[in-house]
């Protein structure tokens, strides 16, 4: 048996997805900037594109930019709010301590290069607060970026709440929604967003296409320049089987959203039930406001490597973390933002659903990653100190 459940780190393409890329592959492969018909068509189906992204996320089609991923529409989104900000004089960022490394490695970089920032706190629960968002609000504040659903514990954070307290301060609000987008309902007008970035390769799309959502009204600068392409906020001739592919992918999203939620939510929740019974185990993040497929645990005692390479010989594909951590030996940059302490983080185990798991994959994975936490336990010294009480327990 092998079990995929690593759906936050990518998504298998659906096959309808595959089946339109196919297709513009083969006949539509224009230049959309080319004026003959072959050109056009493409051009044809990158306005059929925009419309669809746009209309799915409560969006006017020309506030839609089409880029090479989520890493890219985050880059662009929060350099160009920086750049915007600069020459009115406003150099200071807020966001969060948890975000995605595309967000956090930018603002580093800025901060460099002369802008302050502040990162927020995230509380135990996995939420940021409104009220922290408020009260770091500065009259030189030029951005807050605060994401949709964290990519590790899958916690909703209170972007509705966040937006409508920058819309008052006339600050822009970007929400890095990567994990959030095909996954849970998105209304960028209800909900106060000023600027969001979103991947197709996380719901069921093609990798190395994403889409920048920008409010009008609010300039966007570009990262990469040369031709006039995407009204010349993201030179180079547009990918257009990517593109239809992700609009694809995000219109058969909506259409299922209602179902695959469900659907998802009861295995996240007997699999969260199920490894709950595991001692010395605890759930990250809040069990209810999360995404309806991230279920993500810290066992005592574990290092999260070699579980994760046992699990694998079983049969089952999971992650420690954000694909961007694992490698490296550092904990989870999230795990120690909600409180969890080092050697805790270290033994971090996340599960992500699609709608092809099934229950009995869950009643599998249960048993399966009980049998390897207890294994493994027995063979750590770690775990025998906190057995005889040389060191404490601490879930
Ligand atoms: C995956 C992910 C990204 C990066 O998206 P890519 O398309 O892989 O560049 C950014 N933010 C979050 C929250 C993600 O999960």
């Amino acid at each position: 048996m092998r079990i995929y459940a690593d759906n936050a780190a990518t998504t298998k393409m659906a096959k309808p997805v595959i089946d339109v890329m196919t297709e513009y592959m083969e006949k539509v492969y224009g230049n959309p900037s080319s004026l003959h018909s072959t050109g056009q068509q493409a051009a044809e189906a990158l306005a059929q594109a925009r419309e669809c992204v746009a209309r799915v996320l409560g969006a006017e089609p020309k506030e839609i930019t089409f880029t090479s991923g989520g890493s890219e529409a985050d880059n662009q989104a929060i350099r160009s709010a920086a750049l915007w900000g600069k020459r009115k004089g406003k150099t200071h960022l807020i966001s969060t301590a948890f975000e995605h490394h595309a967000v956090l490695h930018t603002l580093k970089k800025l901060e460099s290069e002369g802008f302050s920032v502040t990162l927020l706190p995230v509380y135990g629960d996995g939420f940021v607060r409104a009220e922290d968002v408020k009260a770091a609000l500065r009259e030189d504040t030029a951005l807050v970026s605060v994401m949709f659903a964290n990519n590790e514990i899958g916690t909703l954070q209170p972007v509705k709440e966040v937006g409508a307290i920058c819309r008052e301060a006339g600050v822009i609000f970007h929400t890095d929604a990567v994990q959030a987008a095909g996954h849970v309902k998105i209304d960028v007008e209800e909900m106060n967003i000023d600027m969001l970035s979103l991947s197709a390769h996380k719901f069921y799309g093609p990798k190395g296409v994403g889409a920048l959502y920008v409010r009008k009204g609010i300039p966007l600068f570009s990262l990469i320049e040369g031709g006039a392409q995407e009204r010349s906020r993201r030179a180079g001739t547009e990918n257009i089987p990517g593109i239809a592919g992700m609009a694809k992918a995000i219109l058969l999203a909506a259409e299922r959203l209602e179902e695959n939620g469900v659907y998802e939510r009861k295995l996240r929740d007997a699999l969260i039930e199920g490894l709950s019974k595991i001692p010395h185990a605890a759930l990250n993040g809040d069990p209810e406001k999360r995404l309806p497929g991230n279920v993500n645990f810290c066992f005592e005692g574990i290092e999260g490597e070699s579980l994760l390479l046992l699990l694998d010989a079983k049969g089952i594909e999971a992650s420690s973390g954000s694909a961007c951590t694992s490698g490296s030996l550092d904990p989870s940059h999230v795990l120690l933002a909600i409180g969890r302490p080092h050697e805790v983080a270290h033994g971090s185990l996340r599960l992500t659903l699609s709608p092809e798991n099934t229950m009995e994959e869950v009643e599998y994975m249960i048993r399966e990653i009980a049998g390897v936490v207890e294994y493994l336990r027995g063979m750590s010294p770690m775990w025998e100190d906190l057995e005889k009480g040389v060191r404490k327990h601490v879930i």
